[in-house]
């Protein structure tokens, strides 16, 4: 078997896609006689600088010889990769092995790929060590990517699909012809095996990208029957070509068990702690808070929920100091980005100065240590008064909705989480 990995082909400004590029030597293997097997949409990790959007590989798996396979890559890739943008880097890598056989080096390279920062010395002495065929432009930075979408079939275990459907190539940068009615019927009949097709109160068809390039739309889901029917209920403008890739999507595969205090930037993690500061809106509407380690009080970390993941600020808003938390996102400039977290435990109720059992109104304080005094009517109290408090949240898990899911982000839908879940659609 021969197993081909791509990557780096796009420009953010020119909009090319290396999925399509997939899609197109795929047919071209096809037409040079050869099977392809299956076709690997791989997402890396999301705090990678250098990336045009998701940070996705591809891989092709294919009965082909590996010369035959670069020639082939190298014959579409040429044409269509966005070499001149000085961002785009592509890469190809060949590798004549079974794709769940690889070196166990190429498949760590994978996981380390989606969960680390690596440069490209590290792929570059990986690939001489293997043996693989490999080539790059402008700088070929992609063949991280690349190498990566090699050692995916043997590195991950849980996969997910897309099907993608692409426009005719001459209307790229023209705005997408989609009736949204059809999407969101459509999506509505396959929820949940297929998720993340609408976002349902932002009024989003969020399969359709904004971005230029040559993808119409891209249905993600459980099923590869689910997403493919789903989309043969979309209308919209003709569909020059489809694929349906097995993916790493939502699969939160890019998230380690991390400890406050230990969480390094370029890394995404799900860590516990408690909440050590209300929550506070600040300019551009983003929502901070500060959680902190129970045990080390000088543990902590900021934790952002930024405007675009909109509703879930609201219950990002509804956390108090002392509730108990999992969060999960990636760390930047010593900040988590939330991508979704778990009320592990509530705080119920809360300590308030005490009310005056004469007049009714709340006591002041009578300064450092000496209790509580009201000025009216002169009586006095030890200590505070214990209130119930109104929580406007449950224990369980909540997350960002579908209009701002990173693409490797699991939905909470999909299942498999330790407490009860609340999804967004
Ligand atoms: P495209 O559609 O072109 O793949 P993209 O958003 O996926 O667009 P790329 O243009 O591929 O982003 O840019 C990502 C770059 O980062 C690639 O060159 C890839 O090899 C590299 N890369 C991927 N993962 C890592 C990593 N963990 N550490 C360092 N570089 C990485």
């Amino acid at each position: 078997m021969t197993i081909i990995g791509l990557d780096d082909t796009d420009s953010r400004e020119r909009g090319m896609c290396t999925t399509y590029l997939a899609t197109r030597l795929a047919e071209a293997i096809d037409e040079a006689g050869g099977a392809v097997d299956r076709r690997l949409l791989i997402r890396l990790n999301p705090a990678v600088e250098h990336k045009t959007r998701g940070n996705a590989a591809l891989a092709i798996h294919t009965d082909i010889d590996s010369e035959r396979a670069l020639d082939l890559a190298v014959a579409e890739l040429e044409p269509l990769a966005e070499v001149d943008d000085p961002r785009t880097s592509p890469g190809v890598v060949v590798a004549d092995d079974e794709p769940a056989a690889v070196p166990d080096a190429v498949a760590e390279f994978t996981r380390r790929a989606i969960r680390e920062l690596l440069d490209p010395t590290d792929a570059l002495e990986l690939l001489d060590e293997a043996g693989y065929r490999h080539r790059g432009w402008a700088g070929g930075r992609g063949r991280i990517g690349a190498l990566a979408a090699v050692g995916s079939w043997a590195a991950l275990d849980q996969w997910t699909y897309e099907h993608i459907a692409y426009r005719e190539f001459d209307r790229c940068g023209t705005p997408r012809d989609v009736d949204e009615d059809s999407v969101f019927e459509a999506a509505e009949c396959a929820y949940p095996d297929a998720w993340d097709t609408v976002d349902r109160v932002e009024a989003q068809a969020v399969c359709v990208p904004n971005a230029p390039g040559p993808i119409i739309y891209g249905i993600r889901g459980d099923d590869a029957r689910v997403v493919s029917d789903l989309a043969g209920r979309i209308e919209s403008e003709p569909v020059e070509r489809t694929a349906t890739f097995l993916t790493n999507q939502g699969t939160d595969v890019h998230l380690r068990d991390g400890a406050l205090g230990d969480l390094r930037d370029g890394r995404a993690y799900r860590v516990d702690g408690t909440v050590a500061s209300d929550p506070e809106t600040r300019r551009g509407g983003h929502v901070f808070f500060q959680l902190r380690d129970p045990n080390a009080v000088d543990t902590h970390i900021d934790c952002v929920a930024f405007e675009p993941t909109k509703r879930f600020r609201d219950r990002v808003r509804a956390l108090r100091v002392g509730d108990d938390l999992t969060v999960c996102g990636e760390v930047g400039s010593g900040t988590l980005k939330l991508e979704k977290f778990a009320v592990r435990s509530l705080r119920r109720t809360e300590e308030t100065n005490p009310t005056c059992p004469e007049c009714g109104r709340s006591m002041a304080s009578a300064g450092r240590d000496q209790g509580y005094r009201c000025r009216d009517c002169g009586t006095s109290r030890s200590s505070p008064e214990t209130v119930d408090l109104d929580r406007d949240l449950e224990t369980g898990w909540y997350e960002v909705p579908p209009c701002a899911r990173r693409h490797i982000a699991k939905p909470l839908i999909r299942g498999g989480f330790d407490a009860p879940v609340h999804p967004e659609r």
